[in-house]
């Protein structure tokens, strides 16, 4: 009743008593197909809706029996005929009726229960629910009739007692009355006769007035006859009359309407008896009724028993039901669990079907790739052999070249030393002669010092060929070109290379942070292939990669250096990186000053640098050096220039130029001037603003400016960032000192180790690729994607790459910008880089979480050599958006490896990147994009039309790919004017000295 309330079904009428038993069916527990809702409609159902109906129209009824207690009765009987109707056609429903079910069971016995099935029987327990319910009403109705009709004949009976109380009033009154008419008859009598006795006396019946006048007419002879007596008493006597009279006339008046008052009694009589016999007939109609309602509350009685024989047979089907709800429950618990069960058993199977399938396949693959792997393990094992087998047959045939070049180049030195020491005998003896006399006459008229006479004058005597030769083409020169081309014979013969020594903080691939490594072991190596004697001086870092140092090894030797007032002892250790000697110095000081796992970024760092360029001057010492130059580089290498000249030429270290390159002016390294005394240099003699003293911060030293002052050579890295670090702007503070030294200051472009980034030999690439053959580059692309969990759906999709340090001058603004815009304009970014700022690590580190997942952006914040070469290799642009850039080093690698550069022009870029669309430039030199601005629209400018010539003109592209990665980026040309400006500081010094 509380679900029809809540106008919801019971959950058990889903299951309908007629349909067929069909326990896997999912339909039978399908709400939406619980109730049919076509024409053909199940018994029962019909059967339940006019049941229902019923129901409310009997609800309707007895709303209105309220209201109208005359027809209350009729409509209980008529609720207990739709109640009988009802029950009627349960039992008569061809469905199993639960009544019917009922009885059958308890017929049959609880075994039969459990044979019955739970649909059928909860079609009966429905049947049997309904039944109880309408009894139960019916019986309700029963009692709330009989109880109305006993309290109607209550106020029946009280009624017929009022009446014959008013009754038995009447009928006093009527006595009463009767009483009073009698006396007021015999007052009449009496009136009569007085009045007849009136008229006997004195005159005939005359009105009251006539009485009246006779009376005063009477008074009036009484008076007359007041002296008779009898007169008096009969006066006397008329008087009594009177009163007796008048009172008589008040009682007839009273009478008269007491006579009256007897009329209305009697009308009222007359309504009251009608009312009587109304009552009566209405209480025959009570008794009636009475005898109908006993009849009825017999009839009660008996359905009384009956229904104590319903609610036993109730009870029973209740205990039934309670086990056949709990059997029901089980069974559709069960039923439920079945059908689980039966679901899990599908899946299971058809996972199992698809495991047996899966597992052979896996079976198929994993066999398939444990071969595999057995074969790669192989391979990668004969690869490793094949590799170090080639490296070992490079080498040897790198040696036995070298070897060959070496017996050559001897044996033509040894040809040329013949072909030179044999005597030229093809000349007369004038021809000598007069070479002689030449070169005397020059000594005498001072145009050549006699020690430079003295080796020409021997390559006459024998009858060198070098000078015939030379003066045979100087033939038509002038005589001082004679001399000098005379002189040069001389040199070339002294010298045969410059010995240069790189003392820095840094050097690729072994102990590299940015630039400044590539530049030592890549100008190195340059310097080297042009027959210089390169030697390099590293500090020994504890975090570097040793395993890219060859023949590394302890000498059996200490150095002393001083510092803080005391010597400290250095263990030196030597071995080669990329083909150059190496010398890495391990100060033993208590302070392990690279021994702090990274290589800047120290409180003390100033110190930690200070003492590494005394100790590797200190080397050069003792060891016995002597270096044309010693090239040191930024700040941290910059006290070798003042600690040169101060204390180690006067100690015999005197052969060598000092050239200083400055990687960039931004990093200064200034200190309170006091610190500089702890690495031996006098801070009065060169806290001074001519010296080291800080241009801005004037208490303190800076290297930098240090070692502008005191080398013969400064660089920086690219032409125009020479240009800019000469403005206020660029110039970080040192604008004034640098244009003060001008003369011996130049910018000269890095170029790259060509060897070292090569995409056809890189080993750290899936696949090696040239110029000619770019389906390679497209592979480590599709490599690089599945590394890093990019989307791999369009091969077409442009890939940004960008490889950085993240510090200000890189343009992070701009970085985070070009990720979003990439994104944008859809494009894939692949950031590699790292931050010494907390600040700006923190933020990649957001952006980073914030892509961590996504299919287009990925930023690995670290540094990772071989993840670099892999981004080089897979990305189509490169994005290098600087606010300033001395040289830049990604621009030249990224074209090396196909990439196309996106730059902001300045400093370095502005000498290597070309914009495609400047037609101020020639088109061959045209290699990237470029923008001038460092905002956000700038780079939007330079982004967007890459990605337009990108997706709009391929073959455009791959042409500009092929040719960027023909470019000589090489040290080679950079190589020649270090090597000049080498060349000219020494002869400088020579001609300084010779003066
Ligand atoms: P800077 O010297 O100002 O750092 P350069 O462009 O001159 O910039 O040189 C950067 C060099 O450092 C390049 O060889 C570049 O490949 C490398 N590099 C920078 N960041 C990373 C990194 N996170 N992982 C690997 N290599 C890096």
């Amino acid at each position: 009743s509380y679900n029809r309330r809540q106008g919801k079904k019971p959950p058990f009428e889903r299951i309908r008593p007629s349909a067929k038993l069909q326990p896997n069916s999912d339909d039978e527990f399908d709400p939406e197909h619980s109730v049919p809702n076509n024409g053909d409609m199940e018994p029962s159902v019909n059967r339940e809706k006019t049941f229902e109906d019923d129901v409310d129209d009997r609800g309707d009824a007895e709303h209105t029996d309220e209201k109208n207690s005359g027809t209350q009765f009729a409509s209980a009987i008529e609720t207990n005929r739709d109640v009988k109707h009802a029950d009627e056609q349960i039992t008569d429903s061809p469905a199993q009726s639960a009544v019917a079910k009922a009885s059958a069971i308890n017929g049959v016995g609880a075994e039969l229960l459990s044979s019955v099935q739970p649909d059928d029987l909860i079609g009966m327990i429905k049947n049997a629910e309904r039944n109880i319910l309408l009894l139960n009403q019916a019986r309700v109705h029963a009692l709330e009739d009989l109880h109305k009709i006993l309290s109607e004949k209550e106020t029946l009976k009280g009624e017929i007692n009022n009446l014959e109380k008013r009754l038995a009033e009447a009928d006093a009154q009527i006595k009463f009355a009767s009483q009073e008419k009698v006396h007021a008859e015999l007052l009449e009598d009496q009136l009569e006769n007085l009045q007849n006795e009136l008229i006997n006396r004195g005159g005939s019946g005359k009105s009251e007035l006539e009485l009246y006048e006779n009376r005063s007419k009477i008074s009036n002879e009484g008076a007359l006859l007041a002296r008779d007596g009898h007169i008096h008493s009969l006066s006397k006597e008329v008087d009594s009359l009177r009163t007796e009279n008048l009172a008589l006339k008040y009682d007839i008046q009273a009478l008269k309407s007491m006579l009256s008052n007897l009329k209305n009694t009697d009308k009222r009589i007359v309504t009251l008896e009608n009312e009587s016999s109304f009552l009566e007939t209405s209480m025959k109609e009570l008794e009636s009724k009475l005898s109908v309602s006993q009849q009825e509350s017999s009839n009660i009685s008996t359905l009384k028993t009956e229904c104590k024989d319903l609610w036993a047979k109730v009870e029973n089907l209740q205990l039934l039901l309670d086990k056949a709800t709990k059997q029901a429950d089980q069974a559709i618990l069960v039923l439920q669990q079945n059908q689980d069960l039966r679901k899990k058993v599908d899946k299971l199977e058809e996972s199992l079907e698809a495991a047996t399938i899966f597992k052979a396949s896996s079976e198929k693959t994993q066999q398939y790739n444990e071969l595999m792997q057995q074969k790669i393990k192989l391979l990668e094992e004969r690869l490793q052999k094949s590799d170090e087998e080639i490296y070992s047959y490079v080498q040897l045939y790198q040696e036995s070249i070298k070897e060959f070049r070496d017996t050559l180049n001897s044996l033509k030195e040894e040809s040329k030393k013949r072909a030179l020491d044999e005597p030229v005998d093809d000349m007369p003896w004038e021809f000598w002669s007069c070479l002689l006399l030449t070169i005397d006459g020059w000594v005498l008229e001072n145009k050549i010092l006699n020690s430079e006479a003295v080796p020409l004058r021997e390559m006459v005597w024998k009858r060198d060929r070098r000078i015939c030769d030379a003066y045979v083409i100087c033939k038509e020169k002038t005589e001082d070109e004679v001399i000098s081309t005379f002189l040069q014979l001389i040199s070339s013969q002294a010298s045969p290379g410059l010995h240069v020594i790189h003392i820095a903080a840094e050097m690729a691939p072994v102990a590299k942070v940015g630039g400044l490594g590539d530049v030592v072991t890549g100008l190195g190596k340059a310097l080297q292939k042009k027959g210089h004697l390169v030697e390099i001086v590293l500090p020994k870092y504890d975090c570097m990669q040793y395993d890219r140092i060859r023949d590394l090894r302890v000498l059996d030797a200490t150095v002393h250096s001083y510092f803080d007032g005391k010597l400290f002892q250095n263990k030196v250790w030597t071995g080669t990186v990329e083909g150059l000697p190496v010398y890495f110095i391990e100060p033993h000081h208590p302070s392990k000053f690279f021994w702090r796992g990274q290589y800047y970024g120290e409180q003390d760092d100033f110190k930690r640098f200070s003492f590494f360029s005394r100790a590797a001057l200190e080397l050069l010492l003792q060891v016995g050096k002597k270096p044309d130059i010693i090239h040191c580089h930024d700040w941290q290498t910059a006290f070798v220039a003042p600690l040169y000249w101060d204390l180690y030429f006067p100690k015999g270290l005197n052969s060598a130029r000092i050239c200083f390159t400055c990687h960039n002016f931004e990093y200064q390294g200034a200190a309170p001037a006091s610190e500089l005394a702890s690495c031996g240099l006098d801070v009065q003699q060169l806290h001074r603003p001519d010296r080291m003293q800080d241009n801005s911060a004037y208490d303190r030293v800076n290297p930098i400016k240090g070692a502008i002052v005191f080398s013969n050579i400064v660089t920086t890295v690219s032409p125009t960032y020479a240009q800019e670090v000469r403005t206020a702007e660029g110039g970080k503070g040192l604008h004034s000192t640098l244009n003060f030294h001008s003369k011996k200051f130049m910018g000269i472009l890095n170029g790259i180790d060509t060897d070292a980034w090569d995409p056809a030999t890189d080993i750290f690439l899936k696949v090696q690729y040239t110029a000619n053959d770019l389906q390679g580059k497209a592979e480590n692309k599709a490599a690089m994607r599945r590394h890093l969990r990019l989307s791999s759906a369009d091969d077409s999709q442009p890939l940004v790459g960008c490889i950085t340090r993240l510090v200000p001058q890189k343009g992070v603004h701009l970085i985070r910008h070009a990720i979003y815009r990439t994104l944008e304009m859809g494009g894939q970014f692949v950031l590699l880089g790292s931050s010494p700022v907390p600040h700006i690590q923190r933020e990649f580190e957001g952006i980073a979480n914030q892509f961590q997942d996504h299919e287009h952006i990925r930023l690995i914040l670290k540094y990772d050599e071989s993840l670099s070469r892999y981004i080089y290799a897979a990305s189509d642009m490169f994005i290098i958006p600087s606010i300033f850039e001395p040289c830049g080093l990604t621009q030249m690698i990224a074209m090396r490896y196909g990439s196309v550069p996106i730059v902001r022009k300045t400093g370095g870029l502005n000498d290597s990147v070309f914009d495609v669309d400047d037609d101020t430039i020639p088109y061959q030199y045209r290699n990237g994009f470029t923008f001038a601005t460092p905002d956000e629209q700038g780079l939007n400018g330079a982004l967007d039309r890459a990605f337009n010539l990108y997706n709009n003109d391929s073959e455009t592209w791959q042409q500009l790919v092929q040719k960027n990665m023909n470019i000589d980026f090489s040290w080679h040309s950079s190589a020649s004017q270090y090597e000049e400006l080498y060349a000219k500081s020494i002869a400088r010094a020579r001609a300084a000295t010779s003066r």
